[in-house]
């Protein structure tokens, strides 16, 4: 859906709460002890985005109904705000990253959350910064414009935002370019 900018950058409101929240959450209890798992937990909830990102773009927003409509017209149209209400999304990430682990293991929970919600605020930023700012080459995001711009253009290659790590892994990496130059 098309959505105001207080839905769309919600989560620059969302996100810093609920990180100071999950902040609150691992150190209340256990002090500076809850520092290693926590710390350990935010960098495997940061990677465990960027893989849920990448599966989440190329089935979820490319095949499923309702999100494949959603996505197809931010391919046609890149430059509106289409997209999820952000506290839905913010919702969805926390949902999957800390209420499987909370009850057992409530440091790890918060520090993969956080992690989590980390990873989504960079996919947010990344990707609005693809198609509004002015990214010249030199800049630190011109490969990620670049490989965003490509996949707006393909389709069906290069659906990593925050990094294109995932799209070598699983061979979707500018794959029609290449099969372009071998042919
Ligand atoms: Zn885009
Ligand atoms: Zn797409």
């Amino acid at each position: 859906m098309h959505m105001n900018k207080f839905l769309y950058f919600g989560d620059f409101l969302v996100v810093p709460a609920a990180l100071a929240v999950f902040a609150y959450l691992a150190f209340a209890a256990q002090g500076g002890a809850a520092g290693p798992v926590y710390s350990s937990a935010l960098c495997a909830g940061f990677i465990a985005w960027t893989l849920a990102e990448y599966w989440i773009h190329r089935v979820l927003y490319h095949h499923a109904p309702w999100l494949s409509e959603l996505h197809e017209r931010h391919h046609e149209a890149p430059r509106d705000l289409i997209g999820a209400p952000s506290f839905l999304s913010c919702g969805v990430v926390i949902a999957w990253s800390y209420l499987p682990f909370f009850a057992f293991a409530p440091v790890f929970a918060a520090g993969f959350a956080s992690g989590a919600l980390i990873g989504y605020a960079a996919y947010m930023v990344v990707h609005y910064a693809t198609h509004h700012w002015r990214i010249e080459p030199g800049h630190w995001l011109y490969a990620s414009r670049m490989r965003h711009i490509g996949h707006h253009v393909r389709g069906d290659a290069d659906f990593g935002i925050v990094t294109g790590f995932w799209d070598r892994v699983f061979g979707t990496a500018g794959r029609r370019r290449v099969q372009r130059q071998e042919a």
